[in-house]
This record gives structure tokens, sequence and C-alpha cells, in this order.
């Protein structure tokens, strides 16, 4: 069987603010792909498959908080980076390495990627005279987010340089009137300095793009239409070459041969993903290079958010393929977060932090079924509704499928000390009532089993959404089962009988049966409900007396005789008054 080593992974978060239920929703898609693949491809049967991501560290607004806070840089981004992980492991996301682009890998990578492409002959480096906004107090040039001044079309003070909160005109930096700098305060003037390009508009690159773009299902297809415009018809593209230096004094690394010149983000945050993966394999003796190398076989996939996909889908494939490296396998883009159909916000306390949330006592695997639910593979926005939260989470997690569990679990440990009646071979006597009984056992167990090919395919697909619908639809199966067998009546005659009943009774039987049967979907659901549901699904195994499942166990029932042990609390219901708290908390 073909072994498959596949990489993954998210971006990077930049180590200057906390992440926040926006920002979870790529990492917990991510999560749930990686953890999917890791269930059909197991570790021990030889497949590879690694997850990697780490803090984008460098740039001005790192340098500009650590001088504010009175602390280095390499400290801000120490506890940012902690801060960071706590919150990914609140929410279960499960990195094989998250690491940090203030790294000697990234340097040495960024280094190599940046030599190679000068080297190209001729070469894909060229320079050119930028003009920006300089603080000359504090002896910086300035990102936009530091600019400020008095609007152009309404002349009110105080807005920054992309929009006007007054009139909601948008203009750039450069038509403020009065610009100045929100760092120290001092007008700002314009200072010409010389900046580094990759020289994305050259034909190399563009011949490279157009065909790259159009292959294999590189991009999701409404991202290769938008790639395609930029890329322009065959005279003409429409990209610019991309600015990758930044004047000192700056926190990063200073390109090779040029004094005072820094590699710009564009250079060194996606170089993170390969250096991330470098420092994994040298801690854990791992191949880099076969997945580095440009003739690999192995699998590259990148998660983004798609306000990052025109980068993502042209200056990275384009740089790597004219530095001699590998080309991402496939890049998924994502669309943004509402809540309560709006944009994220803080007066209406709906920007919420991963803390706000665990804060609360939420349980996070409850919001990680929830964007699962929403998830369709696509760029579209996604919402979190926070009524809909409360009640879809309530009916589904707690009302349907944990439900069953609680259910069967009572009358086999009351009734059969815990063991399963043997579902598969069936063999029990013929009356009637237990040849319809088999009919039906065959009819939902086989039902479930039926649906695994579509689950798949929506779960490799990243409809999340479609896979949760099936499963839904399946759990909802299960529970109907139940009611139509009503076997708490046929509990009550055995208890009700004078005589002890025995265990081939057909009543006694038959209630062994359903409530086998009925143990044996729930433990199906959780496999299905697991790439979503980690920590749930390890209580459901502990209480189900199973190793921990892979997606090869769906085919594999619990044996006649199994025996296992009395339910426990699985999940709580989410608590409005908790969401409420939220919510202030927030604002
Ligand atoms: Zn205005």
């Amino acid at each position: 069987m073909n072994k498959r080593k596949i990489l993954i992974t998210s971006a990077l978060p930049y180590a200057n603010g906390s992440i926040h239920l926006g920002h979870l929703v790529e990492y917990i898609q991510t999560d749930i792909w990686v953890r999917f693949q890791k269930m059909c491809l197991p570790k021990e049967e030889g497949h590879e498959i690694y997850f990697v991501c780490a803090d984008d560290t460098h740039g001005t607004p790192v340098m500009l908080r650590a001088e504010k806070e009175g602390i280095t840089p390499e400290e801000l981004i120490n506890q940012v980076h902690a801060e960071h992980l706590k919150d990914f492991t609140d929410f279960h996301i499960e990195f094989d390495n998250y690491y940090t682009t203030h790294s000697p890998e990234t340097r040495k990578h960024s280094e190599d990627v940046y030599t190679k492409l000068k080297a190209v002959n001729p070469s894909l480096i060229t320079t050119k005279d930028i003009e920006q906004f300089y603080d000359p107090k504090k002896g910086i040039f300035l990102p936009d987010r530091f600019i400020k001044g008095e609007c152009p079309k309404c002349g009110t003070k105080d807005q920054y340089g992309d929009n006007c909160e007054a009139c909601g005109a948008a203009y750039a930096p450069t038509d403020l009137i009065e610009p100045y700098s929100t760092v120290s305060n001092a007008a700002l003037v314009m200072k010409t300095s010389e900046h580094f390009f990759f020289r994305l508009s050259d034909d190399r690159c563009v011949n490279f793009l157009r065909s790259w773009i159009q292959e294999e299902n590189h991009l999701q297809s409404e991202a290769a239409n938008k790639m395609q415009e930029w890329l322009g018809e065959s005279e003409k593209n429409n990209l610019s070459d991309w600015d990758i230096s930044r004047d000192a004094p700056y926190f990063g690394f200073e390109i090779p041969d040029a004094p005072g010149k820094y590699f710009y983000v564009w250079l060194d945050a996606p170089v993170g993903y390969i250096a991330s993966f470098k420092n994994y394999c040298m801690k854990h003796n791992a191949n880099f290079e076969e997945f580095w190398n440009k003739e690999t076989s192995t699998e590259l996939y990148h998660f983004i958010g798609k306000d990052i996909a025109y980068f993502h889908a042209l200056f990275w494939p384009a740089m790597l393929e004219c530095a001699g490296y590998r080309t991402p396998t496939q890049i998924f883009s994502h669309g943004f977060l509402t809540v309560n159909g709006e944009k994220m916000s803080k007066s209406r306390g709906t920007f919420i932090t991963a803390e706000n949330y665990i804060n609360q006592g939420l349980d996070p695997e409850c919001l990680r079924y929830y964007y699962a639910a929403k998830l369709n593979g696509t760029m579209e926005d996604i919402d979190l509704n926070l009524d809909d939260f409360i009640a879809r989470v309530n009916s589904d997690l707690v009302g349907k499928y944990v439900n069953i569990a609680s259910r069967a679990a009572g009358f086999l440990v009351n009734y059969f000390d815990g063991h399963l009646a043997d579902i598969i071979s069936l063999d029990y006597g013929k009356s009637i009532e237990l040849k319809q009984l088999e009919s039906s056992k065959h009819g939902l167990h086989h039902e479930l089993l039926n649906k695994v090919g579509l689950i798949q395919a929506h779960m490799e697909n990243r409809r999340y959404n479609q896979a949760i619908s099936v499963i839904m639809t399946l759990t909802d199966k299960v529970n109907e089962y139940w009611d139509q067998q009503k076997p708490w009546e046929k509990a009550k005659q055995i208890k009700n009988s004078p005589t002890e009943l025995a265990m081939n009774h057909p009543i006694r039987f038959s209630l062994h049966l359903v409530s086998s049967i009925t143990i044996e979907c729930f433990r199906i659901l959780t496999i299905f409900l697991k790439p979503v549901l980690p920590v749930l699904a390890e209580k459901a195994e502990s209480f189900l007396n199973v190793d921990p499942l892979r997606w090869i166990d769906l085919k594999k029932p619990m044996k006649p005789g199994h025996q296992i042990k009395a339910y426990e609390h699985l999940v709580t219901r989410v608590d409005r008054k908790k969401i409420d708290a939220m919510i202030e908390a927030s604002k």
C-alpha cells in the first residue's frame, strides 16, 4: 500500500496580539483535517503526517510594543509564544511543532531562498527607491497603522491612514493632511530609501504561475479564478514586484551583504513553515530533505485565510519554484468569522479572545463542533450565531449523541453487568420478535456503515458541514430505533416477573440485543466525530473500554461479551449565562 507523507500548515499568527475566535476558525479547521488524516493513515502503518506552525515574530509593531513595555523584542515574543500555545492547546489544536520565525532555521532558509533568487540569471531580486513616511523623532519608517492625520475628504482630525471613521472615505496614507506619527506625535516627512524586490512580474514567474494555478487543483476554483485575474491575459499581467525589505531599525534578520536592510514579513514568515518543520525534523530525526526537494512525492497543504490568498497562491509558489524548492500540493483558503451576522466588534462584545471563552468555563469542543457544522470547504465567511450555537450544540451533542450512550449503557450495566450481546452472528432462538429484531439490526448497523465512504469524502474535501449533517441524520436514526424498540418496557417486564428470567429468555435477550446494537452504533458515531471532538471521544473510549479508535475500527465491532463501564457524564450543556458573561467580558 502507498505510504503517504503529508505536511500540513496553518498560517502564522503575528506575535503582537491574542488569539481570538476568528483565528480559531482556521486552526480548528486545520486540526480537524489533520486528526482525520491521522486516524485514516496511522503512523503504525508507515504513513507520516505532520502539522506545523509558528509565531510570525518580526517587524516594527513587535519592536515598538516591546519598547513601550520596556522589554526586549525577544522577551515579548517568548511571552506571546507561550500565550498562543496555551490558547491553541486549550482548544485541542495538536501541532507536531509550534515554533517561531525568530529562529536560526528561519534565518538560514530565508538567506538560502534570497541568495538563490538573486543568483538566477538574470537576477530575480531587484532594487527600487521607495518614498515612505518617516518619523524623524523616532528615526524610523512607519507602517501605515502608526500613521494618523486629517481626512482629505471631510477634514476630520486623527484618522488612520486607510479610511475615515467619520465619512467612510477610503484613501492612501499619503493623501492624509498633516500626517503624524502615533508613536512620537512628530509630523511625518517623506523620505526615500532603497528597497529590495522579488520580481514577481517577471515572465519566468508569470509563466510558471499561469500553468501552476490551473493544474491539479492547487487552488479552490474560486481562488484560481481570482488569481487568474491578477495574472491577466497572455500579453500583460497585473502583478507587481514584491517588496521584501525594510530599513533599520527593525526587528528581524538582516539581508546578506546589505547592511541596514532587513527581510520583510513576506519573505521570512512563509519560510517559517519550512523552518518549523526543519526544527521538528532535527528534534525527531525525520527526513527534512524528502519533504522540500523539488522532485518530492510528499504532499504539502497550507490552510490560510482568504486575505492572504494572493500572497500564498502567487508570491509563495513562485518564490519556492525559482529558488529550487518544492511547491505546495494544495492551498485551502477559508472565509472570515462573523458573530451574530456582523463583523467582530469590541463595542458589541463580539471580539472574543480564546482566553475569554475558556475563562467562562465554556467547553472548547462545543466551538469545534459548531465550526465544523458550518465549514463547507469554500471561501465563504462563516457566522457564529450565539443563539444558534447554544441551541445546536445542546440539541446535537447533548440531546442526540451522548443521549444514545446514557440510554443504552444503563440497561447494559444494570441487567448484563456491562457485557455486550453478540450482534453479529445472531443465533438466539427463532421467535418472530427476534426475527424482526434481526432484520432491524441489519437495517440500522449497516445503515451507519454504508455512510462511511460518504462521510470520509466530505471530511477529505473539508465539507465538514455535510459530514456533520450525515452523522446527525444517523444519530437521529439510532435514537428512533431505540424509541421504536422500547427497551424500557422489556426491562419493566423483567423486573416485574416473579422469577429471574433466564439469560436466553426472549425478553431478556431482546433487551440485551437492542442495548448492545445501540451502544455499538454509539461507538461508530464516536469514530465519525473523533476528529472534531477528540477529548469527548477519549472519554467515550474509556467508557466503552476500548483502545483509541481509528477509522479502520469502524468495521470491527466490539466483541460479544466485551464489558463496557458505567456511563459517566460526557458533555455539559452550553449555559446561556456563560455566553452572556463572555460578551460582557469582551466589551
Ligand atoms: Zn472623512
